[in-house]
């Protein structure tokens, strides 16, 4: 990217997980142009074949059977949570509504979605949380199982807690979750609104752990940064949802479907997942030795893909101030993580410039640091 007056930045933020195609890429530009001179909206009171043929896409490179649009991911989650009721209804249990969810979540901003997200600072001022999330330590499953009630209806979380510092589902908890969902008859429910289309270096985190959920919420990356969101549920899921129950006005047109089929062309082209696990590769080796260059200022490094968290020893925002003085985007997270999350078209070389970028920035800070605590020798 370029400012105005023509300074370069290397985006490692991507507008938060969202550019997954960088900016201005051709075939995205050129697809989202030719639909707009066409026809951009039409509401699905009519059939979309953009959005069919985006469908059958996602559906043929995943576990699910359905799929429904709308357009972000707090919106997605909500449609998953209606699901996840709505399915236990469907088998005679409309007694089990409540959504067992992990702390370190993030859901989304919308009035349910604070409340299974579950951070006060987060709900302070907006009344009482909506009812029906119960919070359990992240990777722990004997909590986990002491938490199911009659009343529990599935599981929502993230395979990679995005916002509060890149933390990563441990293998054993993730497969514990089907196991505990099918013995208990839950619903397994994955945020990847952040992990999904392509960003861990699979099409979806989960494929990573081999456990197949029941649903799932995608959006971020999905359309390259034309707004969308999506939840993808296996047939029973989405059967619960007849006609009626559910619906949007945007969600799906032709429009957003048009630029999320030109970032699958992208994405869903031979050997490009595996070429984001490579690069991703590259970049957290970088960001390893970085940390073992720069102990006073970063702390450690870990992700999957091109998801990478750099927990600091010095105030993030600092050191995010810092790289971008020096041209690097980044993004924060909770825990005092600095978030490197690179459009997916990115190279090895721009990772190893980013890299080569945070420690001229880390370089800098040491100096600052040093001079605060003996300041007359730097003086001498
Ligand atoms: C960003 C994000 C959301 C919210 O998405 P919006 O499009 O901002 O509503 C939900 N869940 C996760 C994991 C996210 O990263």
């Amino acid at each position: 990217m370029y400012t105005a007056d023509g300074r370069r930045f290397l985006d490692f933020g991507a507008g938060i997980a969202v550019s997954s195609l960088g900016h201005g890429h051709e075939g995205l530009v050129k697809a989202i142009a030719e639909q707009a001179a066409r026809v951009m909206h039409v509401s699905n009171l009519y059939r979309i074949p953009q959005a069919e043929k985006l469908a059958g896409r996602l559906v043929a490179h995943s576990f699910a059977d359905s799929v429904f649009f709308c357009n972000s991911g707090a919106e997605a989650n909500e449609g998953m949570v209606k699901m996840i009721r709505k399915t236990q209804a469907g088998r005679g249990h409309p007694e089990r509504t409540r959504v067992i969810c992990c702390t370190g979540a993030f859901h989304g901003r919308t009035l349910a979605m604070i409340a299974a997200t579950g951070n006060p600072a987060y709900l302070e001022g907006f009344g009482a949380p909506v009812e029906g999330f119960d919070h359990v330590p992240f990777n722990n499953m004997n909590a986990l199982r002491a938490a199911i009630t009659p009343q529990t209806a599935g599981i929502m979380l993230e395979p990679i807690q995005g916002e509060t510092g890149i933390k990563q589902a441990d293998p054993q908890f993730m497969t514990g979750l089907r196991q505990v969902c099918d013995e208990f008859g839950l619903i397994l429910a994955l945020d990847e609104v952040q992990t999904g289309m392509g960003r861990t270096g699979q099409l979806f985190a989960h494929e990573a752990y081999g456990v197949t959920p029941d649903v799932i919420s995608v959006a971020k990356g999905i359309a390259g940064g034309f707004p969308m969101g999506a939840i993808l549920a296996n047939e029973e899921v989405a059967a619960s949802m007849g006609a009626g129950s559910h619906g949007t006005t945007f969600g799906g047109n032709p429009l957003a479907c048009a630029a999320a089929n030109a970032v699958l062309d992208v994405i869903l082209a031979e050997g490009f997942v595996g070429q984001v696990a490579t690069t991703g590769e590259t970049l957290g080796e970088g960001l390893k030795s970085l940390v073992r260059k720069h102990p006073t200022v970063f702390e450690l490094a870990r992700g999957r893909g091109l998801m990478w968290g750099l927990k600091c020893r010095l105030p993030v925002a600092q050191v995010q101030a810092q790289a971008m003085e020096e041209g690097l985007l980044t993004v924060t997270a909770g825990e005092n993580v600095l978030r490197l999350l690179p459009p997916l078209i990115v190279s090895s070389e721009e990772c190893q410039e980013a890299c080569a970028i945070l420690s001229r920035a880390a370089t800098i800070l040491e100096a600052a640091e040093n001079n605060k605590t003996n300041p007359v020798e730097s003086q001498a």
